[in-house]
């Protein structure tokens, strides 16, 4: 089965709606993993919600954002513009819609990966882009593989690696799983931060058991335009076509 892996999605449904069809241009997706923050930052988390949902099989985990916006947890420790997102999204939010996230799990096992938005230390809360943490993380994984989002970074983490493990993650590049254990990084969906605008996902192909990173274009302008109708601060406007 292919397996469509995101994280990061922020309420960009442009971004998301281009992974979808671009995974599904060489085979069924036959599950969605969302690595968490689907909604915050962005101008449609409702509908990224529920293309989300519309998956016949999903799992879905819990990020920062997706706890900021239902009130879970507070949002002191954003900046401005994150705050003010997360205050606009609040106000978005069916009461079904927050209910949804409120439910949502900070750390699943599917086979032999985790799933978790930040790292195993502090699932929501740690940026997981250090030797030190993920030492950590390693510590905890019960499954030989982890899949995280939360820095919108794409990489590798090979346990007891050169330099920490951590290796940059190849583009459209088949990489075997083997005997090494794995943290995995696929990069972020609505908002990328590696200085690639483009969204980056990843696809893990569970009888080849091999995991593959793409990236493809979507309409970078349509999505600020809705961003600036809604009021939503420039500053996360305008990153979105930095890739910053
Ligand atoms: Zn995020």
């Amino acid at each position: 089965m292919r397996i469509l892996v995101v994280s990061d999605i922020h309420s960009n449904l442009e971004a998301l709606t281009a992974v979808v069809e671009d995974a599904g241009r060489d085979g069924d997706i036959g599950e969605l993993w969302c690595l968490g923050d689907t909604v915050g930052y962005g101008p449609d988390p409702g509908e990224c919600l529920r293309l989300v949902r519309e998956f016949p099989s999903y799992v879905c985990i819990a990020g920062n954002h997706d706890l900021a916006a239902i009130g879970k947890m507070g949002t002191e420790e954003f900046n401005y513009a994150a705050a003010h997102a997360a205050h606009w999204t609040a106000a978005q939010l069916s009461s079904e819609e927050a209910g949804f996230l409120g439910d949502l799990p900070l750390v699943v096992g599917i086979g032999k990966f985790t799933l978790v938005h930040g790292s195993l230390r502090s699932p929501v809360w740690e940026y997981l882009m250090s030797a030190e943490a993920a030492g950590a993380t390693f510590q905890r994984m019960t499954t030989p593989y982890c899949l995280v989002g939360h820095s919108h970074i794409p990489f590798l983490c090979v346990e007891g690696g050169e330099r920490g493990g951590f290796a940059p993650f190849p583009l459209d590049t088949k990489v075997g799983l083997g005997e090494d254990r794995l943290i995995i990084n696929p990069g972020g969906v609505g908002q990328p931060r590696d200085g690639d605008p483009r969204p980056s996902y990843v696809i893990y192909d569970s009888e080849a058991e091999s995991v593959e990173r793409r990236r493809v274009a979507y309409d970078i302008s349509a999505t600020q335009e809705k961003m600036r109708r809604a009021g939503l601060p420039a500053p996360l406007v305008d990153r979105l076509e930095h890739g910053r």
